[in-house]
Formats: C-alpha cells, sequence, structure tokens
C-alpha cells in the first residue's frame, strides 16, 4: 500500500505532569517526530538552539507571526512560543507522525487549523501530587509553585476539548498508554476512505 500521511499528536498538561517525559520517549519510537518551537525565552543550561528550541527575540518572533509562519503560537507564563508550520507540514507529508510538546492554548488553535489532530492531555493524579512534584523540583519558590498550581486548574478545565487522557500515575504507564494511542489512532478508517479503496480496487485492473 502506498505511504499514509502521518498523523499529528499534541501533547499538553499542565507543568510537572511528566508530558516532557512521555514526549522524549514517544521520540524514541521509529516513525515519530518532534517539532521543535519557536520561543523568546531564554535558553536554559544545556538547551541547544535548534534542538530543545529555535530561540528568537520578540522582534523576530513577531516577524513570524507577521509572515504567517506558525501553525499556532501563545504566551506561556512570560514568553512566546510558537510552532513553526512549514515543518510540520512537511513531516506529515512524509508520512511521519509529529510530536506537538504545547500548552494549551496552543493546542486548541491546533484543533482549529487542523481538525483531525489528535489531542492527548496529560494529568497529574490530583494537585497536591502536582504540588509536591513542583516543590521537590526545588526550582520554584513558594508564590510560583501557587501561580503555576493555579495555572494548571485553568488547563485542566479545558480537557473537554481534548480527544484523550492519561493519568500519569506512573511514568512507564503512561508512556505505554501514549503509544497505544498512537497505534489506535493510526489504524483509524480514514474520513477521506477513497483512496484507502482505490489501493485494494488497483490489485483488481
Ligand atoms: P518551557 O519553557 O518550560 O520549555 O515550556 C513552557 C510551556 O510552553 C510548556 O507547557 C510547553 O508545553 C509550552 N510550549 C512549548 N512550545 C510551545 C509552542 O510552540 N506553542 C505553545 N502554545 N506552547 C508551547
Amino acid at each position: 500500500m502506498s505511504r499514509k500521511k502521518g498523523r499529528l499528536f499534541v501533547i499538553s498538561g499542565p507543568s510537572g505532569t511528566g508530558k516532557g517525559t512521555v514526549c522524549a520517549e514517544l521520540l524514541k519510537d521509529i516513525g515519530n517526530e518532534f517539532s521543535v518551537s519557536m520561543t523568546t525565552r531564554a535558553p536554559r543550561e544545556g538547551e541547544v538552539h535548534g534542538r530543545e528550541y529555535f530561540f528568537v527575540t520578540r522582534e523576530e518572533f513577531n516577524a513570524n507571526i507577521e509572515a504567517g509562519n506558525f501553525l499556532e503560537h501563545a504566551q506561556v507564563f512570560d514568553n512566546l512560543y510558537g510552532t513553526p508550520k512549514d515543518m510540520v507540514l512537511s513531516r506529515l507529508d512524509r508520512g511521519y507522525n509529529v510530536i506537538l510538546d504545547i500548552d494549551v492554548q496552543g493546542g486548541l488553535q491546533v484543533r482549529k487549523a487542523m481538525p483531525e489532530a489528535v489531542l492527548i492531555f496529560i494529568l497529574p493524579p490530583s494537585l497536591t501530587e502536582l504540588r509536591r512534584r513542583l516543590e521537590g523540583r526545588g526550582t520554584e519558590d513558594p508564590e510560583k509553585v501557587e501561580k503555576r498550581l493555579g495555572e494548571a486548574l485553568n488547563e485542566i478545565r479545558l480537557i473537554g476539548e481534548y480527544d484523550y487522557y492519561i493519568v500519569n500515575n506512573d511514568i512507564d504507564e503512561a508512556v505505554a498508554l501514549a503509544r497505544s494511542i498512537i497505534a489506535a489512532e493510526k489504524a483509524k478508517v480514514p474520513e477521506a476512505v477513497r483512496p484507502l479503496i482505490r489501493e485494494y480496487e488497483k490489485e483488481t485492473n
């Protein structure tokens, strides 16, 4: 059968839920590719331009908005983040699944732009557990932890817009469930069913 187009997967969830780890594990699988976002945030130690993000100035970011280069873009905390459109589309055309690690505002924009995208939400087992994880990181002062918890609840309130949710009680189980979702989505009968039927019809000619 001819090569199918890839599928677009959005992975969202409050910070501290382990969504970065889930994405990193999915990217070890052949056929899945990560979309590197553009951001105005400063690189953290160890981050490399073009690997974790394309780090740009606000001027550069705004020029990309003007040029219509983003599939979606949003302000998250104090910085701007955006998904470069061309890279996503060309990878999908080449048959790769593309994984976006983006916030909920971005996820909702992707839903509008590409209704066929699959939206997955990663949830913490509870807000108490999320607080424990955020405090455990030791990088956030107490005020910031409270702010993140408030933001987490606001994101969770939008879960109805998503297709799937994964409660991250155990990272291995969470990754296994994400893999199952991707596998099931790949096996879904497409809405445009004609090309699929034609593949079989061709054999009878
Ligand atoms: P961080 O700065 O910690 O890497 O990411 C902060 C938040 O921004 C995370 O929730 C991450 O998912 C989100 N994010 C990263 N890239 C994008 C993007 O291109 N678009 C949107 N909307 N959110 C993003």
